[in-house]
């Protein structure tokens, strides 16, 4: 087949389009850098940018408590994040009571986490977390369903959790605390929300597999919060590379092992389990693609 010549004039607009895409990425990334340019220079914003936090503490979390601590209003400003951290009841109460419609997560979180949580209640504003919220009353707001979870936990603590501190307490044993009431958390949640006991509060016993598929996908999904630009996530995510193919690997094991969850459920029948096959409450409306269009 005879290769296509093009005319001089269709050269020249390619290659006007061409040059126009370049000034127009050239000039995204100038506003991009002046807006997020670190112009601050007080003592939090410099102790940030050059990391010399990490002298006396080992997270970043600390380092905010410490900062908290020391500040008369329980309130930081980190100005080169935009970000502020309180820890003053009355700011919470602020933020998430009386003046609660003014404080949405917004795009950018949601866009964060829309490939793990989708549209369900943890990562949605407006009308539609009104919607869920109210789904979800109806649902664990009863007598019954209270009592049913209050049941389990009561029980879960009493034949469980005590057993093994009384038990470390007795041997002298160091015992990791968050990852007791992490086993604990989820042997709970499961109970509750599919009437089935994974049983991993037991120290002995691996974690589960959804326990730590979830654990991986909501660390590389608050990962992607640290990079220097959303445009490298969702290059990266598009390309299906690094830290992201691994983010969508982990969130289709967490979809295919509570998927199974559900199967096994529905199989037994549902006289046991509060909200088996209520996935929505979680998870919304989420498809594959539902946070490719953020
Ligand atoms: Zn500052």
């Amino acid at each position: 087949m005879d290769a296509v010549e093009l005319s001089w004039g269709a050269r020249c607009a390619g290659l006007a389009f061409f040059v126009l895409s370049v000034l127009v990425v050239a000039l995204a990334a100038v506003l991009l850098l002046v807006r997020r340019w670190p112009w601050c220079s007080c003592h939090v914003c410099r102790t940030y940018l050059t990391g010399s936090w990490a002298k006396d503490f080992t997270n970043l979390g600390d380092w905010y408590a410490h900062l908290l601590r020391e500040s008369p209003t329980g309130t930081v400003h980190i100005h080169v994040l935009g970000c502020t951290v309180t820890a003053n009841p009355a700011n919470v109460e602020y933020m998430l009571k009386t003046n609660f419609e003014n404080f949405p997560k917004g795009k950018r979180f949601s866009a964060l986490l829309g490939d793990l949580l989708g549209g369900g209640i943890f990562n949605v504003d407006g009308d539609a977390w009104c919607h869920q919220r109210k789904m979800a009353s109806l649902e664990l707001g009863s007598v019954t369903v209270r009592s049913y979870a209050y049941k389990i936990v009561a029980h879960e603590v009493e034949t469980r959790l005590l057993p093994v501190l009384a038990d470390a307490a007795d041997k002298g044993k160091v015992v990791d605390l968050q990852d007791v009431f992490r086993r604990f958390a989820f042997d709970t949640i499961c109970k509750i929300s599919f009437g089935l006991d994974p049983g991993c509060l037991d120290l002995d016993m691996p974690m589960s597999d959804l326990a730590n598929a979830f654990d991986t996908a909501s660390r590389l999904s608050a990962m992607r919060g640290a990079a220097a630009s959303p445009l490298v996530w969702k290059m990266k995510r598009m390309l299906n590379i690094g830290s992201e193919r691994e983010l969508k690997k982990a969130i289709k094991l967490v979809d295919d092992l509570a998927s199974a969850m559900i199967l096994q459920r529905r199989k037994l029948g549902f006289e046991n389990a509060v909200v088996a096959g209520r996935q929505d409450l979680w998870r919304g409306s989420r498809r594959p693609s539902a946070a490719g269009s953020q």
